[in-house]
């Protein structure tokens, strides 16, 4: 591709593309730290310093989904809530609670009915009780993970993708 293209390519998973064209957007540019979040069927992201993606040792350093329930989720979840097995093979993960998945798992958990994420929204903005409470508590939840990563990076920009409804 390099030859073809008659320039420097490189490659790297979705989310740190994500990241970086959030940190190369014009009006971005001028924030060194951007973080890159993307809400989808998982949890992700990606970190740029200076226009650089930074991958890690491992190549891990944004996968976010992987963190663990921070004590404000369990508050906010009780906690006693089931600690979901996560594709990584650890239990408790984040994104089985924040991605879209998770969005489902928890309206289905609390109320004993599985809807999906077009469904629930839709009687969300019909103003539908149960709904409207659980989106208040996912967006708690979501706050609560969210809030560790800004005090571990700090960053000057967070990027948000999300998944559709
Ligand atoms: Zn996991």
């Amino acid at each position: 591709m390099q030859r073809l293209l008659q320039r420097d390519v490189r490659m790297t998973n979705d989310a740190n593309c994500f990241a970086l064209s959030e940190a190369w957007e014009g009006e971005f540019r001028q924030y060194p730290v951007v973080l890159g979040l993307i809400l989808g069927t998982g949890v992700g992201g990606g970190l740029v310093i200076n226009g650089e993606v930074i991958d890690g040792r491992n190549g891990i350093t944004g996968e976010f989904g992987h963190f663990r329930l921070p004590v404000d989720a369990l508050d906010i979840m009780g906690e006693d809530i089931p600690r979901v097995k996560c594709g990584c093979g650890q239990s408790g993960c984040i994104e089985n609670y924040i991605s879209g998945r998770g969005f489902e798992w928890l309206y289905a958990h609390t109320y004993g009915e599985s809807l999906n994420s077009v469904t629930i929204i839709r009687h969300y903005r019909a103003g539908e009780a149960n709904a409207l409470a659980h989106v208040d508590r996912y967006m708690s939840v979501l706050a609560a993970c969210v809030g560790n990563l800004l005090i571990i990076f700090d960053p000057h920009y967070v990027g948000a993708g999300r998944w559709v409804v």
